[in-house]
Order: structure tokens, then C-alpha cells, then sequence
């Protein structure tokens, strides 16, 4: 699933990340998220978009609902939002191939959310990518940007955050 794009124009090479291994097992430990959330199991009905391995929960998978902000702790920016994300209940073993665009949420209206290198979003190069097209040539062409440090994808539909993409 690796886009042409992502090869093209001799561009940087891409991370895209997972929500912070060590950051969720803090959640696990406290038993609540960041925002005091309890953190509780419940049955995943098969397409829940996991945040933690960054692919959709099998039916029947323990996973949780948590609160989420995608930014590093203490928020320190006005940016900062937070909303609603699946992770798996347990420890898992994360996003193995971070160079490569998630294949299992790809196919998905998404939402790619620039921001600038002083952490302000950078509004005019929003893009919105449908099912059936390349994401990962959508995601090369936004952090191909020079104003562009980094981008979250987020769903287009539900607007929920879904992962990171910075350069590696
Ligand atoms: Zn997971």
C-alpha cells in the first residue's frame, strides 16, 4: 500500500504514528484516561479504527473509548484538541510499519489536518481524501509543504482523530 507518491520528488521519508505505547499503559495504570475517563473494556463489533496498532478491532476484541488529545502532555497549546477514540483494552504491540500509510484505514473519507511550524493549523492546505483514492499520495502532497510540519488524519465524516504524520 505504499503510495507512489511518498517516493516521488525526492521527499522526505514519512512517519505516521500511533498513539504513544507509553502514554496509554499510563491510562491502563490509573484506570481512567487524561481527562479522568474510566477505562473500561468493551466488545469491539469489527470496525472500530484502533489507534494503538492503527487498524480496524476485530468483532469481538476487547477494546476501550477513551478521550484522547494528540498532542504531547502538558498541553500547552490552544490547539489541543481531544475527542473520542478506540485503542485495544490491552497492551498490544503497537503499529509495526510506520513508514507505510495504515492499509487496514485507508479506505475511508478522511480529513488530513495540516499544521504550521509554530503549531497553528495550517488552514489552506486542508485536504479531504474519499474511499478509492491514493491516501498516502494526498498525505505526501500536504507534507510536501514547507509551511507543513505535520499533519493528523482524521475521519471526514465523524471527525475524529485517527493518526500522525511527521517526518521522520
Ligand atoms: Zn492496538
Amino acid at each position: 500500500m505504499r503510495g507512489a507518491g511518498t517516493q516521488a520528488g525526492g521527499m522526505s521519508t514519512l512517519q505516521y504514528q500511533a498513539i504513544d505505547a507509553g502514554r496509554l499503559d499510563a491510562m491502563r495504570g490509573q484506570g481512567a484516561d487524561e481527562f479522568g475517563n474510566p477505562w473500561q473494556r468493551r466488545t469491539a463489533e469489527g470496525w472500530e479504527p484502533l489507534r494503538c496498532c492503527l487498524r480496524p478491532a476485530r468483532a469481538g476484541a476487547d477494546i476501550a473509548l477513551i478521550s484522547y488529545s494528540p498532542w504531547p502532555l502538558p498541553w500547552g497549546t490552544p490547539w489541543a484538541e481531544a475527542g473520542p477514540v478506540f485503542v485495544c483494552h490491552r497492551r498490544c504491540a503497537g503499529y509495526q510499519t510506520p513508514d507505510e500509510y495504515p492499509p487496514g484505514l485507508a479506505d475511508r473519507h478522511s480529513q488530513l489536518n495540516p499544521f504550521d511550524h509554530e503549531g497553528s493549523r495550517a488552514y489552506e492546505h486542508i485536504t479531504f481524501v474519499a474511499p478509492g483514492e491514493d491516501h498516502a499520495a494526498a498525505v505526501a502532497k500536504v507534507m510536501d509543504q514547507p509551511g507543513v510540519a505535520c499533519l493528523h488524519v482524521r475521519s471526514a465524516t465523524a471527525q475524529c482523530f485517527t493518526f500522525e504524520v511527521r517526518r521522520a
